[in-house]
């Protein structure tokens, strides 16, 4: 069985002071039975990540660069995000992809850095509006995973995330039969390309505009093992509804 898993996504949200909100869902779920990840941004992730020691959440990074070390200003390797306590990495999130330029293949290559460091990748897939509405969001997932995924990826290593750009921050959601859709179209062509017992091993998460009162209904899609969350990730009583309904 795949282990159920929820992520916050605090994207460019967060100083010190919102550490407490890490120690407040601490507390909220001391044992969880699901996996929680917080991906708070980097200059808070050492922190955070001793924040949450001892604790059911694990802190991961938002983005990495593929080269292992050198000059790139600005820039953050795999390497350091685990030596700051990262144990995952967000990849190809829509706002990378949109705001810098990001293609598949840097996803890839981002991605084969994350998991030559041991952390797990959480790779984005997903279709704007006229993309949708021109019907070919599959073909665009299709093409997505196939570019930004890379061969060595496993149950273990590898997360897919499906996240619809339109429905990032905007309340809108597909319908839970759009999402079981894509979901299933995921994970036939994850069990085509790497087998059936590594594609169905891999967790695949919906994101977008997911809150405590429809993370209950989206959750019993098939395929659906968890969610992205940014939005309802940054206060411990949000999130901790979504936890729930898991
Ligand atoms: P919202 O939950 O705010 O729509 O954001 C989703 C997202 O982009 C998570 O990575």
């Amino acid at each position: 069985m795949r282990q159920k898993l929820a992520a916050g996504n605090w994207k460019m949200n967060g100083t010190g002071a919102e550490l407490t909100e890490l120690k407040a869902l601490s507390q909220i779920h001391p044992a969880a039975s699901v996996d929680i990840l917080i991906f708070p941004p980097a200059t808070l992730l050492s922190r955070a990540s001793i924040a949450v020691q001892g604790t059911a959440i694990s802190v991961g990074g938002q983005n990495c660069h593929a080269a292992k070390s050198g000059a790139h200003t600005g820039d953050i390797s795999a390497d350091m995000l685990v030596d700051a306590g990262a144990t995952s990495v967000i990849l190809g999130h829509s706002e990378r992809r949109v705001d810098h330029g990001e293609h598949d293949e840097d996803v890839r290559a981002k991605a084969r850095a994350a998991m030559d460091a041991g952390l797990k990748a959480i790779i984005c897939v997903g279709e704007s509006l006229e993309q949708r509405e021109a019907a070919n969001t599959l073909d665009i997932i299709g093409g997505q995973m196939s570019g930004s995924i890379p061969d060595q990826s496993t149950g273990e290593n590898l997360i897919v995330a499906y996240e619809p750009i339109w429905a990032i921050g905007t309340g809108k959601v597909p319908t839970l039969e759009e999402i079981g859709e894509v979901h299933d179209f995921m994970r036939a062509r994850l069990e085509r390309r790497f087998g059936e017992g590594v594609g169905r091993s891999v967790r695949l998460l919906y994101g977008g505009s997911v809150k405590p009162d429809n993370a209950a209904d989206i959750f019993s899609v098939s395929n659906v093992d968890g969610a992205l969350v940014g939005g309802a990730s940054l206060k411990a009583s949000d999130f901790s509804g979504i936890i729930q309904a898991l």
